[in-house]
């Protein structure tokens, strides 16, 4: 299949690949010319604009930071038309970057008046999960664009769910990343602490693993360097997930959550410690580098 795929960062450049892969003919664009250049030396196809990558596509797939650059890459920006204007009917439409529902149902909403098929398919699994092509899609739709997009989801992805009408895949994704900062902070916490009493980390990861805390993060994404060796935190912490989409997926949960008067307590509590995080300078790191605030809390503790 003719595939368009715009944005080539720490997800949507492994997602791409393996689309090319897989026999799809895959060709990409992203705003940051060293993203098209590393790409383009793997071998996919690299456009000079959204919609030179999109001419004659039978699909464009999406993986953007957030809300804004999905609105303006589809809708426009005011100034200049969105890609949606210039897009056959029947072209399939996939966002799999995580944004607001209520923005995921505005596009959506726009791309229906034009015969646009368009679903929101959000995903899990990290950039290890990216680039092993085991991603979970978390889906809003209508069930015959799902099934259209199911074969493509597929090729890069291991569990798909379909979450209902438009916007749902979304809700689903602030909801899991809602517990994913949280339990994230948990498990530092409990790391930080072990450490503070001589433990070794390794040593108390496997423990809490095999035990009642055993959780997502110390499966499979350890936040203390040198524990699992494919880890950020064993990469200076470069890489996989930024803190600042983290506290951007908070503050999705906490601005949804304050409209339906729903108690999300640790949810704030976590958007808080991330912003604290992010404002000391840490916004590019990945997320599980909040265990560094944490120690050099207790440090600051311990030396007064
Ligand atoms: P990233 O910042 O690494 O990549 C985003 C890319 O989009 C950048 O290369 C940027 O240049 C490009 N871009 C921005 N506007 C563009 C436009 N108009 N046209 C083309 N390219 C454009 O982000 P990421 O880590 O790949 O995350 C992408 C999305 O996936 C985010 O919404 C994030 O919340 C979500 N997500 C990330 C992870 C993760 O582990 N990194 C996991 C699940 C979901």
């Amino acid at each position: 299949m003719n595939i368009a795929f715009l944005g080539l960062g720490n997800m949507g450049g492994p997602m791409a690949l393996n689309l090319h892969r897989a026999g799809h003919t895959v060709r990409a664009f992203d705003l940051s010319p060293a993203a098209l250049q590393a790409y383009g030396a793997q071998g996919l196809a690299v456009a000079a604009s959204a919609q030179e990558a999109a001419a004659d596509a039978e699909a464009v797939i999406s993986m953007l930071p957030a809300s804004r650059h999905v609105e303006s890459l589809y809708l426009g920006d005011g100034q200049q038309p969105g890609l949606f204007a210039g897009l056959a009917r029947g072209t399939l439409v996939i966002d799999c970057s995580t944004i607001a529902s209520a923005s995921a149902r505005q596009v959506a909403a726009a791309a229906q008046a034009l015969g646009i098929p368009f679903i929101d398919a959000p995903v899990s699994g990290g950039t290890t999960g990216a680039a092993a092509g085991t991603l979970t899609f978390m889906i809003g739709g209508e069930t015959g664009d799902v099934e259209r997009a199911r074969p493509l989801l597929q090729v890069m992805g291991a569990n798909l769910f379909h979450a209902g009408p438009a916007g749902a895949g979304q809700t689903a994704k602030i909801c899991n990343n809602m517990l994913l900062g949280v339990l994230m902070i948990g498990t530092c916490e409990a790391l930080a602490l072990g450490e503070a009493n001589g433990l070794d980390p390794a040593v108390l990861s496997e423990i809490m693993r095999r035990s009642s805390g055993g959780n997502w993060a110390l499966e499979k994404y350890n936040p203390v360097p040198g524990v699992q060796p494919h880890t950020p935190a064993s990469h200076d912490y470069a890489g996989g997930f930024a803190c600042d989409l983290m506290l951007k997926d908070l503050g999705l949960a906490q601005d949804n959550a304050s409209q339906l008067r729903a108690a999300t307590p640790l949810g704030g509590l976590a958007r808080s410690l991330y912003a604290a995080h992010s404002l000391a300078g840490n916004g590019t790191l990945d997320f599980s580098s909040i265990l560094r605030s944490l120690q050099a809390a207790q440090q600051k503790s311990l030396s007064k």
